[in-house]
């Protein structure tokens, strides 16, 4: 599926600077901007990220099958005789357009090659003359589109294809299974290392949304730190991550077998004993941070296995379940928590723990002249890949806005 834009468009263009695959046009500056006309997105190239729903100001673009055939048919149509782009396209490049370094190309080193790492790195190629040195600790790019994204959700992860053809760049050098420290001698940092510690609700037994995200995606080294034994388990937590934990749960052999998930993943939840999850939230429907889509796609999944409640919080688990401050305990074999991710500090750079950021104004890291921080280190564990664009966009306009002198990670 993908979304679609309706004749509501007020074409304030801020779905275009959202848009991770450069799906949404005319763009500004394109024939056909700022005629008064609707803007359209490329069925072909969407990824499904939703994005362009997040920001739109008038809720003008929304999934195809929640659109009027009509507007779903203007969107396709206006696609038709062109040729796709998805705007990392390297021979469609503009040459670089920044003046303010002089000289020849600056050494820029960026840390993390997830979404905020690879936007940022293609916002240095198309606007600056730097030479591109990209590390991540893992051996592929992605981040948390590669080991976060549920596997259900192929369409999403296609985005991994075009991060890939970034680090084929001439001005890119790529380090994969490197970390920053004792890397010296670039003119600036941006660390964009992402937010994937998860909270904790602090039981023994209980499995965190990152534990069973990176198992069933296959990072490197994760294992289940559980057995799943059920039948009922309670994920604690009302986001699309928690959705993602109990509908990955609940997928039957057919829907497994459609996953690209490994041969020990599928047969682990194929034969797991859990039958039905309880899915609880502290606040009641109307605040739950997961999307309507979210909600409706575990419905459509296994509607009949779900328990919603809300406005309860655990206080304690034990070997009959989780108990609640309403004084009730729910029988479950599990426990799943997945109420949200935090940064980690990072050596040599401020950290504010409560918010799990490194503190930075528009990207540049405060008191820390060199370097910069981009993707939810910057701004915390929120937003889809789509928003890390615009994000990554405006760090690397106030690196190239700075003065700089050659530092090194860490000091
Ligand atoms: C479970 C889950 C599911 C999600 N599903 C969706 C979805 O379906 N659709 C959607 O739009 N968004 C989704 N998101 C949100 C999306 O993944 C984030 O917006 C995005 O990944 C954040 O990008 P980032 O680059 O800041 O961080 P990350 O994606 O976490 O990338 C950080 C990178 O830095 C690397 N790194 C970390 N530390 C170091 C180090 N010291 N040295 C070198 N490298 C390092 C990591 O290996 C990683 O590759 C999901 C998030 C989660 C947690």
């Amino acid at each position: 599926m993908s979304y679609a834009i309706s004749g509501e468009c007020c074409a304030d263009a801020s779905c275009v600077a959202v848009c991770p695959m450069n799906s949404i046009h005319p763009a500004p500056g394109e024939p056909g901007f700022g005629t008064g006309a609707s803007l359209f997105i490329d069925p072909r190239t969407c990824i499904d990220c939703g994005a362009c729903a997040d920001i739109c100001p008038v809720d003008a673009a929304q999934p195809a099958d929640r659109s009027a055939p009509d507007d779903v048919e203007r969107n396709a149509a206006y696609f038709a005789d062109r040729v796709p782009l998805d705007g990392l396209d390297l021979d469609a490049w503009e040459p670089p357009s920044y003046e303010t370094w002089g000289g020849g190309p600056r050494r820029v080193l960026v840390v993390g090659a997830g979404p905020a790492g690879m936007y940022a790195t293609r916002e240095l190629l198309l606007r600056t003359t730097a030479e591109v040195t990209l590390v991540d600790r893992f051996d592929r790019v992605g981040g948390l589109v590669r080991f976060g994204v549920a596997p259900d959700h192929p369409r999403t992860k296609q985005i991994i294809s075009t991060f890939e053809r970034i680090v084929q760049h001439p001005r890119v050098r790529w380090r994969p299974r490197t970390e920053a420290a004792g890397l010296t001698g670039y003119d600036a940092v941006i660390h964009a290392v992402g937010a994937y510690e998860s909270r904790r609700l602090g039981y023994p037994g209980e499995c965190t949304a990152e534990e069973f995200v990176a198992w069933y995606n296959g990072r490197p080294g994760a294992t289940l730190p559980v057995d799943l034994t059920g039948p009922r388990a309670v994920v604690v937590g009302n986001g699309n991550v928690a959705l993602d934990l109990a509908r990955l749960l609940l997928s039957d052999e057919r829907r497994l077998n459609a996953m690209d998930v490994s041969p020990e993943v599928r047969r682990t939840l194929a034969t797991s004993g859990i039958k039905e999850v309880v899915l609880l939230g502290r606040r009641g429907p109307e605040e739950a941070a997961y999307t309507q889509s979210a909600l409706e796609e575990l419905l459509a999944t296994a509607g009949d296995r779900v328990d919603l409640r809300y406005h309860a919080r655990a206080t304690g688990w034990t070997e009959e379940g989780l108990r609640l401050d309403t004084g009730e305990t729910i029988a479950a074999g599990n426990l799943f928590s997945a109420i949200g991710f935090a940064g980690r500090p990072i050596d040599g750079l401020p950290f504010d723990a409560e918010r799990g950021i490194v503190p930075n104004v528009r990207g540049a890291v405060v008191d820390r002249p060199g370097h910069y921080v981009a993707g939810w280190i910057k701004r915390g564990a929120r937003g889809g890949i789509g928003v890390n664009k615009a994000c990554a966009q405006e760090t690397v306009m106030t690196l190239v806005s700075s003065s700089r002198g050659a530092v090194s990670p860490g000091s």
